[in-house]
């Protein structure tokens, strides 16, 4: 397939050049980076969409996802189909669906997890949304990115997948931090409450497989001084991007929006940036109940 891939950044500059790799032709833009190797740099997000039969997009946010579709769009082939695996509102991902559609144009939303290690490695997971037909044009290229595609249903319901994993995923960080610092505070031994909560019914991913505590359970960010990883700050934004969808569909989120709350403040107030978002449990381990 001849393949445009607009935005090749951390995530997507790994994920074009597995694209290149296994013979598809990549035409990659971006406004700063440069395009990695088998990837053709060109000089506008126009001419890499111009006689694509996929564009993908991987973009820090929703305003700047609005304002490449409305440059590329018009440049697209009708039946062509245009992916973007940013992670932005859900709104967003609905209204350039509309246009895209209304232009001939197959669509679907598809954020990933996985991180920069999975889009190196070509293992990411792709929570998608959109229809039949443009799902299966590009699950030959989802299977080269990553290890799985999930069709969630139409336009929108890959970034609602998304944000309700990852609000979800704060959440529980945070919960696991706070017990972590209690149970210090109450002489029970990290390694021992590891080995009873894995196997209990506190376990979950942010234990068992990514445990915030140094020294105890896999190894994770928290062996490597809390260097992401994931970092705190795109917590920060997946969490931000929860609440506004929240709002929009009227659902009640506390824990949700204590999340973003405590995330805020150790991201814009603390030292939280930059780190992983497992550094919640030294900024736990630090405090009182009155800070
Ligand atoms: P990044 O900032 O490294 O990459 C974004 C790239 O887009 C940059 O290189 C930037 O120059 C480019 N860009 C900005 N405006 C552009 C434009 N108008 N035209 C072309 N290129 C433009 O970010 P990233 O870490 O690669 O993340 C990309 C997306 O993936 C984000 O939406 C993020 O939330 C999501 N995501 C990231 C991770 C992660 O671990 N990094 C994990 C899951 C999802």
């Amino acid at each position: 397939m001849r393949i445009g891939f607009i935005g090749l950044g951390n995530m997507g500059a790994p994920m074009a050049a597995n694209l290149a790799k296994a013979g598809h032709e990549v035409v990659g833009f971006d406004t700063i980076a440069d395009a990695p190797e088998g990837v053709t740099r060109v000089a506008s997000g126009a001419e890499a969409a111009k006689g694509a039969d996929v564009v993908i997009t991987m973009l820090p946010n929703g305003a700047i996802l609005r304002a490449v579709a409305a440059e590329v769009i018009g440049q697209m082939r009708p039946g062509a189909v245009f992916v973007d695996c940013s992670t932005v509102e859900v709104d967003a991902a609905r209204e350039v669906a509309i246009s895209a559609e209304a232009a001939g144009l197959g669509w679907l939303d598809a954020p990933v997890s996985g991180g920069i290690g999975g889009a190196a490695g070509g293992t990411l997971t792709f929570m998608v949304g959109g229809g039949e037909d443009a799902f299966a044009t590009v699950t030959p290229l989802f299977e080269i990115m990553g290890q799985k595609a999930v069709l969630c249903g139409p336009a929108g319901n890959g970034q609602a997948a998304k944000i309700c994993n990852n609000m979800i995923l704060g959440v529980t960080m945070i919960a696991t931090c706070e017990a972590f610092a209690m149970a210090d505070k109450l002489g029970l031994a990290r390694q021992s409450m590891f080995d009873v909560v894995s196997t209990s019914s506190g376990y979950s991913w942010t234990m068992n497989a990514y445990c915030p505590a140094p020294g105890v359970g896999p190894s994770s960010p928290a062996d490597n001084d809390y260097q992401p990883g994931f970092a705190a700050e795109l917590m920060l934004k997946d969490l931000g991007l929860a609440q506004a969808a929240a709002e929009a569909a009227d659902a009640d989120t506390p824990m949700g929006a204590a999340a973003l709350a405590l995330y805020q403040k150790f991201v814009e107030d603390e030292d939280g940036k930059g780190r992983d978002f497992s550094a919640m449990l030294p900024r736990f381990e630090g405090r009182g109940r009155n800070g």
